[in-house]
């Protein structure tokens, strides 16, 4: 069972300043909620605009590559995809820390009128995108390092209830880092000509949480008034069938 984690840790760069206050707690750090002031919505955002919202390394549909591998644990095979999508993703945003900053972003923002705030202390505070994309990170990979929750050792199993949870909520975590690089950063994204690999491992991502139900609709789509700008483009991956439907 434990072959697929010999290598886990990954070496994480500190990028951006911690949380003030610090102390976040695992519970804390995952009971953030999307808030919902009234912002207008602008016009059609590049990353839903062709050719850009289609681009991708490989075409077709990624069923098949999310499927569950004969004598892998399941649990095994989602631990080792979220572990990749973390990676992958810490990865990618260290490229864009130079333009995620407190002052292009004072706010976690994932859509037009849409800004995520994290639970601290049992209250919901406003934290700039990088100082909460930061505590994500370092929250999910002390998750990600905790065998009690991802045992790398045969000889400890999952315990599959504390585990679901878990997995679930950092799903949702990683979602929002999503959310927030395609609406504030699809333009950096762009420049950096990546809009290929990061459509591919968004809908990889989104792909693996359908089949495995990591995530729920609303987290994609929002709340009336606040939805999540990449829930358009979930809609449109569905309808062009780069998605299950
Ligand atoms: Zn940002």
């Amino acid at each position: 069972m434990s072959n697929f984690f010999k290598n886990r840790a990954p070496p994480r760069q500190k990028r951006s300043p911690t949380p003030t206050g610090g102390g976040l707690t695992r519970k804390d750090s995952f009971g953030s909620e999307p808030s919902s002031p009234s912002v207008a919505s602008g016009p059609k955002p590049l990353y839903l605009s062709r050719p850009f919202c289609d681009a991708a390394l490989v075409k077709g549909n990624f069923k098949t590559i999310v499927v569950q591998p004969k004598y892998v644990d399941p649990n095994e095979w989602v631990a080792v995809n979220v572990f990749d999508f973390y990676t992958n993703l810490n990865e990618f945003y260290g490229v864009l820390t130079e333009c995620c900053t407190q002052q292009s972003c004072p706010t976690m923002s994932g859509g037009p009128s849409l800004n995520y705030t994290w639970l601290q202390d049992r209250k919901r505070v406003s934290l700039s995108a990088p100082t909460y994309i930061d505590s994500v990170m370092s929250t999910v990979q002390n998750l990600l390092n905790d065998e009690n929750t991802f045992p790398t050792k045969s000889s400890q199993p999952f315990n599959p209830e504390a585990f679901v949870g878990t997995v679930k909520q950092i799903y949702v975590q990683l979602l929002r880092v999503f959310a927030h690089l395609y609406h504030a950063h699809f333009p950096d994204i762009l420049h950096l000509r990546a809009e290929p690999h990061f459509n591919s491992m968004f809908a990889h991502f989104l792909a693996f949480g359908q089949t495995y139900g990591l995530f729920e609709e609303r987290d994609i789509r929002g709340e009336p008034g606040a939805p999540v700008g990449v829930g358009a483009l979930w809609e449109r991956w569905r309808s062009v069938g780069i998605l299950e439907s």
